[in-house]
């Protein structure tokens, strides 16, 4: 195995549903994530981003084929290790943020380590908020925060741990363009200055033309990728192409 590839796929069918109607949501993908590298998915609605996102980060289990993350294989873990490998190797924001509004930023962030029995330091919790511009935002709940800001608390929760990958289902969904931005730029920067491994769906070209690399779905399949100097332009037309196909 390729040691430097931090999120494998092979041939990983999902279905969902009886056979007599029996959902294809993917169909045979493979994909290797070098570690280091900020991937974007992207493919019209219903052509299975999120069903790879989840497969891929072990929050479901594929009908068929295989994921390895960090070099372990999820198919040989039972619930127990499948649910250790997802609170400590993996990070996963959501677009709709996720997170509890009844907790401040600082208590949101340190929950995952709570839950995992090694409470993380105030030190630790107050270095991930300020590593996402919110050190002075510790004593805020949710609805006292912006959504950009909110999406940043779900990163620096994603982050607490040093995952080996963060996934993001279309992470700035939600959000204006500014904060949009800002959660990009966040984003890339913890790939180029940490070596951080990404994966990210999202439906925005612009979104997509920061990352390394874009990976196009249709129909549970990848059917093209874009690698290196990635343009808005060229992803939006390939987009518009595959949302024409599906129509
Ligand atoms: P995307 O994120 O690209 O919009 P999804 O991965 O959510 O696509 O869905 C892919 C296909 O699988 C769709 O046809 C969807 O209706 C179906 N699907 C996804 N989740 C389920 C589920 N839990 N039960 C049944 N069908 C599902
Ligand atoms: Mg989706």
């Amino acid at each position: 195995m390729e040691i430097d590839e931090t999120v494998q796929l092979r041939s990983v069918r999902k279905t969902y549903g009886p056979p007599e109607r029996m959902v294809t949501a993917l169909d045979g993908v493979t994909a290797a994530f070098r570690a280091g590298t900020f991937t974007a998915v992207m493919g019209p609605s219903g052509s299975g981003k999120s069903t790879l996102l989840h497969c891929a980060a072990g929050l479901d289990r594929p009908t068929e084929g295989q994921v390895v993350i960090d070099g372990a294989d999820l198919g040989e873990l039972d619930e127990t290790g499948l649910t250790l490998l997802r609170r400590e190797r993996v990070g996963f924001v959501f677009q709709a943020f996720n997170l509890v509004s009844a907790l401040t930023a600082e208590q949101n962030v340190s929950l995952p380590l709570r839950l995992a029995g090694r409470g993380p330091s105030p030190a630790q919790t107050r270095a991930a908020l300020d590593e996402v511009g919110l050190a002075d935002r510790l004593e805020h709940r949710p609805s006292q925060l912006s959504g950009g800001q909110q999406q940043r608390v779900a990163i620096a929760r994603a982050l607490i741990t040093r995952p080996a990958v963060v996934f993001a289902d279309e992470p700035t969904g939600a959000l204006d363009t500014k904060a949009s931005r800002q959660v990009l730029d966040l984003l890339r920067g913890l790939v180029d200055r940490q070596g951080q491994t990404v994966i990210m769906v999202t439906h925005d070209p612009l979104a997509a033309a920061r990352a390394d690399r874009v990976l196009f779905l249709a129909d549970g399949r990848v059917v093209e990728e874009f690698a290196r100097e990635v343009s808005a332009a060229a992803v939006a037309a390939r987009m518009a192409n595959l949302e024409a196909a599906a129509c």
